[in-house]
């Protein structure tokens, strides 16, 4: 039940940059709006090694539903196809462009370097309950746990 929970207010904050505060209910919303955020394999592979790769460099795990994991992977590849950066895909922005230009949001955000915060539980620390106990994922994995979103 926790776990259903998670999952759909992490997509649903994924899919609308809202906050987890917000009831996860419109998931038929959100599944078209997911839909339509096809990024690049290329993109998705980048930030599929980039995500493995900061994990083991900052200490961190994926979350043991790697549906979540997913999900952000391509919200960050959307994001470096569309504006050139890794723009944080969990928050909302007036302007996108000049957010990935500034550079805060960009992944790993400044909230993530300097405290090992991550909004959008892409890396968890080890103490965090959601936390699984692996630092790695497939191009397959992504796939597999998106496909019917
Ligand atoms: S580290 Fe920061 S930018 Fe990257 S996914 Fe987490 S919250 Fe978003």
């Amino acid at each position: 039940m926790a776990m259903r929970a998670l999952q759909a207010s992490t997509s649903y904050s994924v899919g609308f940059g809202m906050s987890f505060a917000s009831p996860p209910r419109r998931s038929s919303h959100r599944r078209i709006t997911l839909a339509q955020m096809e990024p690049t394999d290329k993109s998705v592979e980048i930030m599929r090694k980039f995500s493995e790769q900061y994990a083991r460099k900052s200490g961190t795990y994926f979350c043991v539903d790697k549906g979540v994991t997913s999900v952000v992977i391509k919200g960050l590849a959307d994001h470096k196809d569309t504006l050139g950066a890794p723009l944080c895909p969990c928050r909302h922005y007036d302007d996108k462009a000049a957010e990935a230009q500034q550079g805060f949001w960009n992944c790993p955000c400044v909230p993530m370097r300097e405290r090992k915060e991550c909004h959008c539980m892409l890396f968890l620390t080890p103490d965090n309950d959601f936390a699984g106990k692996e630092q790695a994922i497939s191009l397959e994995e992504i796939k597999e746990t998106t496909a019917n979103m």
